[in-house]
């Protein structure tokens, strides 16, 4: 069998090494980048970390003792990716600078059509294409007016100085609140535009010292049981608490981050403009422990008036003041309804993946979509993207599509896609479950779909595990 696998982030170059493990060698992966890291690499803002703990979020057969911190730099991950690529020999199967660009099921094959107009073809095609990857530019009037340099976080400018300059960041996401604490202390001037205050968990970020390195170095079985710890830990109190929104979880953690900002700010006034009116985790939780302390500085400001409109000096606000700048830096999100677009699929029978996700993308286990056989989705839509190691639900996953496979190899099949019952069902049950958690207790984010229902995994992180252990063949079509 031959597979492609569409991406070399975080998510491809595990495909790379689970389907050798597995013994399949006719495989390839397209990047449309010039490098891998996915994410870790389109990402390179000023002050760029991962705040899943790093020891959590690595590879579980490639954990690595020499994390500089407890979460560690983005750069560093980055590096740590591209090394694991490296020493798995995953490099040589790369296609760099390709993009798939349209997918198309016939005759029982998957025929791909890459933009620089190469074709290929594989019986199995594992997208790993990344949830947060379509940045969100807003439509602001007058944003092209700006005479000052302008981007998005996700493609951050290095020619563009900062230093002793006066830069403003449009958004308070996870992203806004990394940049705000890395540049506030060296630039001149720092305006943060926030539309919506977040609620922030306090967070510690110690270096690991040699000593600590080299015991995890020494003792293998000790430093396994910290990282499972830390794993553990993390679903018990935050994974299991945001999928009940009347969790004691959820209580405690809503106490601990008023008490961070109640702590945190001396100002009333500045206190109460970070202040949250909807509850803690209803949007995707911010851990910093340097934020509130950068925002009260001198030279920084939170701007909490609207955008009227940007002009070529600055911002202007909605009470007439003109915030003038050098920099503009857009952290507005990312597009996450996009999944497998903008690639065009077409499943069985010419089926367009456009139709019939015209009103939300939907996947069966977050993995599967009926009618598009032998197609199967890493971290697809409905899956479980919140505040976990998205390496861990990758590998779960992994791990769950090689056993569909599986049915392939032995020769019971041609063909496996999800059921329309259940896909039917498993929606079902999963918009009834998405309505007791968190993220439904009335906040706008990215969790939300087209019709205001959390489109993240609802169910317990238990239930996730349970589920991708083994596959119900009786909930696929198998032809
Ligand atoms: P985000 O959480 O979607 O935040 C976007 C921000 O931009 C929000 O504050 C939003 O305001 C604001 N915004 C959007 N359009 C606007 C407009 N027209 N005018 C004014 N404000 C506007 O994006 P993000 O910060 O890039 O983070 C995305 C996700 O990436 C995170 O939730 C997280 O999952 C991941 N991430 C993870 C880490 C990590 O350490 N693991 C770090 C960075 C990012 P509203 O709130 O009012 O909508």
């Amino acid at each position: 069998m031959r597979f492609v696998v569409i991406g070399a982030g975080m998510a491809g170059v595990l495909s790379g090494i689970r389907l050798r493990q597995a013994g399949y060698e006719d495989w390839i992966v397209y990047e449309k980048g010039d490098s891998v890291g996915g994410t870790w690499r389109e990402n390179t803002y000023p002050g760029l970390s991962c705040d899943v703990p790093s020891h959590i979020y690595s590879y579980a057969f490639e954990p690595n003792p020499d994390w500089s911190q407890r979460f560690s730099p983005g750069s560093e991950i980055r590096r740590y990716f591209e090394g694991v690529a490296d020493k798995y020999g995953i490099l040589p199967r790369i296609r760099f600078n390709e993009e798939v660009d349209r997918l198309e099921f016939e005759q029982g094959r998957w025929r791909i059509t890459l933009k620089s107009g190469k074709r290929d073809e594989a019986d199995v095609v594992i997208a790993a294409t990344g949830v947060l990857h379509h940045p969100m530019v807003p439509e602001i009037p007058g944003l092209d007016s700006f005479a000052g340099a302008c981007f998005h976080s996700a493609r951050w400018d290095h020619s563009v100085p900062t230093e002793g300059k006066r830069v403003g960041v449009i958004g308070t996401g996870s992203t806004a609140i990394q940049i705000t604490s890395a540049l506030v202390p060296s630039t001149a001037k720092f305006s943060l535009f926030q539309r919506t205050p977040q609620w922030i968990a306090p967070q510690q970020n110690a270096d690991y010292t040699d000593a600590e390195k080299a015991s995890f170095r020494r003792d293998r079985v000790a430093f396994r049981k910290m990282a499972d710890d830390l794993t553990r830990g993390f679903h018990e109190t935050f994974s299991n608490g945001v999928v009940d929104a009347q969790s004691e979880q959820m209580k405690n953690l809503e106490a601990l981050c008023r008490k961070n900002l109640d702590k945190s700010v001396k100002d009333p006034v500045l206190r109460e403009k970070l202040r949250p009116n909807y509850r803690a985790a209803c949007k995707r939780l911010i851990m910093s422990g340097d934020f509130y302390d950068a925002i009260q500085q001198p030279n920084a400001e939170l701007v909490t008036e609207g955008i009227e409109r940007i002009e070529p000096k600055g911002v202007r606000t909605k009470d007439g003041r003109l915030h003038e700048l050098d920099v503009l830096v857009l952290a507005t999100g990312f597009r996450v309804d996009r999944f497998l677009r903008p690639m065009k699929v077409r499943g069985r029978d010419g089926v367009d993946l456009e139709d019939v996700w015209k009103d939300r993308p939907n996947a069966y286990l977050s993995i599967s979509i009926p009618g598009f056989p032998n197609l199967f989705m890493l971290n697809g839509p409905n899956g479980p993207v919140g505040n976990f190691s998205l390496i861990t639900i990758a590998d779960m996953q992994l791990h769950y599509v090689l056993q569909l496979v599986e049915e392939l190899r032995a020769g019971r099949g041609r063909e496996i896609s999800a059921s329309e019952p259940a896909m039917q069902r498993f929606s079902e049950e999963f918009d009834r479950a998405a309505r007791n958690t968190i993220w439904a207790t009335g906040c706008r984010s990215w969790y939300l779909d087209s019709r205001g229902v959390p489109a993240v995994w609802p169910f317990t992180y238990q239930r996730f595990t349970e589920e991708m252990a083994r596959p119900v063949l009786a909930n696929y079509e198998l032809r």
